[in-house]
């Protein structure tokens, strides 16, 4: 953890609520770890901090330890106290941070949904920046996410830099602009922000509520690198269709932000050496796929009589975001057209869990549908390995992971073009698109002859083109979805404004 980066290297440190395998909800976990293992690989020195739940998985965590520090940071006008813990998750270094609060902020047997997340996460990234200042580094790039990491932009520029910990560059990156945190302004004060001077229409204040702040907003303001996470996405949030509420200021700081594609991490995500399968498959053999088919229906219970029988993966959020309407229709329609479906899912969204539920009932004991609605990381990569297809029909979708795992596991996407799905899935009968690019089947209006458009055109090519598909198969598997290209635009973004921030110092 002391050891600092090779010369050339950067001190990047990501603050964040997330981080794959110890603490993930959804893709944030995977982009965290992802796009910190690949700046790691490039010579920089990467540090993660955490909030340290109760509910993470610590079997992942190597070395975990508490340092013999007590860590005092500002709250509700007062001091408490945190205690610091260190380890090492998938070779990254981690700060743990345990908020000795009565409040028990990281106690709570979930990491996100509680009444009071505004707290908790005000309360954590306070801490983070706390821990920054008192163990003297000098990070070159602070990295925040989403919006429970939000605060630390403007935390760092209004209390921090004065503070001493002025080194670096914050830069804040939107994963999705559905949650932006919004709260009354008066609990901003609780973590030392001045509620009069951020609650103003160019700093803080939500655009549409105006009693209230938007720790999103503040981000988007206070940082000096705004990224998301696909280019398509970055036009759709300059929209005012897109942007829920955010679009004018995005427009207003559009020379700071930009859409970065995510990648993902291909090692956890590698069908040729995931110890979760039964069997390990590569592009020369797809035997092991068709294995991996029949374990997963044994498993569940469905029919093994027909191996061609084509199998619809679907692994989701269940969120209105992800077109649980056109789910649902997908299910139905893939029985009409004799194939299996089996869906992975949750819902936080009790009347969609409900809806769901029944819809698993219904099926229980049905031949060529199941639904298994928790959270599973085994089974996913299961369903990803045994599936033909894959469904992703999201009414608005930032980048999406799952289309990407899909293909490199030999699934065929078949998606909505919209955001990152539109940034990575182009249809194969789409001739404006080069041969190399075709990958997927896709389609634009969201409605149920949307889906059909997309989804019947994947069963005519796989049941009378076997040929076609395996060499579409093939060409997906091998499709480089790797971290390595986007990290190197994120090291970009860094380097120019560092390079940047000196300039202006040396001027001063
Ligand atoms: P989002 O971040 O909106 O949830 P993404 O497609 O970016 O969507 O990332 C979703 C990630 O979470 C993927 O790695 C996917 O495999 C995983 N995931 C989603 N639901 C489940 C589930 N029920 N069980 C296991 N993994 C899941």
């Amino acid at each position: 953890l002391t050891s600092s980066p090779k010369s050339s290297g950067l001190s990047i440190i990501h603050i964040a609520a997330e981080m794959a395998p110890v603490a993930k909800v959804g893709g944030l976990g995977d982009v965290v770890t992802g796009l910190c293992k690949a700046l790691q690989k490039r010579g920089h020195l990467v540090e993660i901090v955490l909030p340290k739940y109760d509910c993470m998985q610590y079997d992942r965590i190597h070395n975990l330890r508490a340092l013999d520090v007590v860590l005092e940071s500002y709250f509700d006008g007062k001091l408490y106290k945190n205690k610091i813990w260190v380890g090492t998750v998938e070779g990254l270094p981690v700060y743990f941070i345990e908020p000795q609060h009565p409040e028990k902020f990281f106690w709570r047997g979930q990491f996100y949904g509680e009444h009071d997340d505004f707290r908790r996460f005000s309360f954590f990234s306070r801490a983070a920046l706390e821990l920054l200042l008192q163990s003297g580094k000098k990070p070159d790039i602070i990295h925040c996410h989403d919006w429970q990491t939000a605060f630390v932009a403007p935390l760092y520029w209004d209390i921090y830099a004065p503070k001493g910990l002025n080194s670096a560059r914050i830069c804040f990156t939107c994963h999705n602009f559905e949650y932006q945190g919004t709260a009354p302004g008066s609990e901003l004060a609780s973590c030392g922000l001045d509620v009069h001077q951020m609650n103003r229409p160019d700093r803080m204040q939500d655009n549409s509520a105006l009693d209230r702040v938007n720790p999103v907003k503040g981000a988007v303001v206070f940082s000096n690198i705004v990224t998301t996470v696909s280019p398509t996405y970055a036009q759709e949030v300059r929209t005012a269709e897109g942007g829920k509420g955010l679009h004018s200021t995005l427009s207003f700081h559009s020379k700071k932000f930009v859409g970065i594609l995510n990648g993902i991490d291909t090692d956890a995500w590698n069908p040729a050496t995931d110890t979760f399968l039964k069997v390990q498959y590569n592009v020369n053999d797809l035997q092991g796929k068709i294995e991996n088919k029949i374990a997963l229906r044994k498993f569940l219970g469905l029919s093994n009589a027909d191996v061609k029988q084509p199998m619809v993966g679907c692994i989701t959020r269940l969120v209105p975001q992800k077109g649980v309407h056109l789910i649902r229709h997908a299910i139905y329609r893939t029985l009409e057209l004799g194939g299996q479906f089996v869906l992975l899912g949750s819902s936080p969204v009790a009347h969609i869990q409900r809806e769901f539920e029944g819809i698993a009932n219904h099926f229980m004991n049905h031949d060529d549908i199941r639904l298994i609605l928790k959270y599973d990381e085994s089974l996913s990569h299961s369903i990803f390995a045994a599936s033909d297809i894959f469904i992703i029909p999201s009414i608005f979708e930032p980048c999406g992971l799952t289309q990407m795992i899909a293909m490199r596991y030999g699934s065929i996407p078949v998606a909505r073009k919209t955001g990152g799905l539109n940034d990575s899935v182009f249809d194969v009968d789409d001739d404006t698109v080069p041969l190399q690019f075709q990958n997927g089947f896709t389609f634009s209006t969201p409605d149920e002859h949307g889906v059909n458009s997309a989804l019947d055109r994947a069963f005519n090519y796989y049941r009378n083109n076997t040929e076609v598909w395996q060499q579409l198969v093939q060409k997906d598997m091998n499709m480089d979805f790797s971290w390595e290209l986007s990290a190197t635009q994120y090291e970009e973004l860094y380097l120019n404004s560092v390079a940047r921030a000196r300039v202006a110092a040396n001027r001063a």
